[in-house]
């Protein structure tokens, strides 16, 4: 009778013990955060400039935070009129996500100026530039020389040099994302830290678990070539080993010219590329029309989480990216 006690009393310590490390780390096995654990404080308001970073901040800032996105995942993330509504959003917000690398430049500095919220200022605690610590593509000068975003970025002082802004495309640096926003989410709102850095645990943990998926699935097509409309995908290709064999915009985001279009034609029959990766708010006509012409398969994505087109997480995202795009590559590899 006094084992049998004694073991009932060890299981009851070991639940016990169980349901107190689940509580601390405020998060359960499905990779979103607990809704039952709810941490005291007033809720905190997020800005994210991108969709597919407000679905991000969303999973590390669980039940302690209300997201608002600026810039919806269907839309082209480099034409955006700044509205007053923005200001608005910012003056209430007590973190603001932002993608860096100037992909907001021409608009988010104008609705930060009227917004009157020095918490989230550029270099504030409140200002997360989920870019830190990501291992940018530099442009070349003749990719973006005379484009309209270099004359803009020159024309506030900025540098000549800069980076590709569509880091968001390599799934491996939606780690580095995750800890961006969970660090600066723990330094506003210090007393829920150990539940930000919880959640972005779990969100990693489940993250390294899908990027083994996706790179098994990729590893088949390392040194393939393919032409790219903008240059959005060159770090999804970086990362599993495929090469941009041209782009369609022959500098960032310019149309191409008839005889590029005719140039480019040429060159992709001669070297016998099958795929075109594009987005759903490029020009649908001269993609259908390259693809016409060369037979190759284009492929139009989805750029960015986006509810609008039912995808709600990242992980939906990067599925559904994969999803296209292994049969594509597949079917071109075996016609080769
Ligand atoms: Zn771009």
């Amino acid at each position: 009778m006094q084992t049998r006690s004694l073991l009932t009393g060890i299981v009851i310590v070991l639940t016990a013990v169980c349901l107190v490390i689940g509580a601390a780390t405020g998060h359960d096995d499905t990779g979103l955060p607990r809704p039952d654990l709810r941490r005291s404080g007033p809720t905190l308001n997020v800005v994210a400039t991108l969709e597919h970073y407000g679905s991000i901040a969303k999973i590390i800032g669980g039940d302690r935070v209300k997201v608002s996105v600026i810039v919806k995942g269907s839309q082209n993330p480099h034409t955006v009129a700044v509205k007053p509504s923005y200001s608005v959003l910012f003056n209430k917000a007590d973190l603001l996500v932002a993608n860096g690398q100037l992909i907001e430049l021409g608009w988010l500095d104008v609705a930060l100026i009227s917004a009157r919220n020095a918490r989230i200022q550029e270099g504030h605690p409140g200002f997360v530039n989920c870019s830190i610590g990501v291992d940018i593509i530099p442009y070349s000068a003749d990719e973006i020389e005379g484009t309209p975003f270099f004359i803009l970025n020159l024309g506030v002082g900025g540098t000549l040099k800069l980076g590709n802004h569509h880091y968001w495309l390599d799934p491996g640096n939606t780690a580095i994302i995750g800890r961006n926003i969970a660090e600066k989410l723990a330094e506003v709102d210090l007393p829920n830290a150990a539940y930000y850095r919880g959640n972005e645990e779990h969100y990693a943990m489940h993250l390294g678990e899908k990027l083994k998926e996706w790179d098994k699935l990729m590893e088949p097509f390392r040194g393939m070539q393919l032409v790219s409309y903008h240059r959005s995908w060159n770090y999804l290709l970086r990362r599993h080993g495929l090469k941009v064999f041209d782009y369609i915009e022959p500098k960032e985001t310019l149309p191409p010219s008839a005889a590029y279009m005719a140039s480019l034609v040429d060159r992709m029959k001669r070297s016998g590329i099958k795929v075109i990766l594009a987005e759903t708010y490029q020009n649908r006509s001269i993609i259908d029309e390259i693809a016409r012409q060369t037979g190759a398969k284009a492929l139009v994505l989805p750029s960015s989480v986006s509810e609008d087109q039912g995808i709600k997480t990242v992980f939906e995202f990067f599925d559904r990216i994969y999803a296209e795009l292994v049969p594509a590559l597949r079917a071109a590899k075996t016609s080769s």
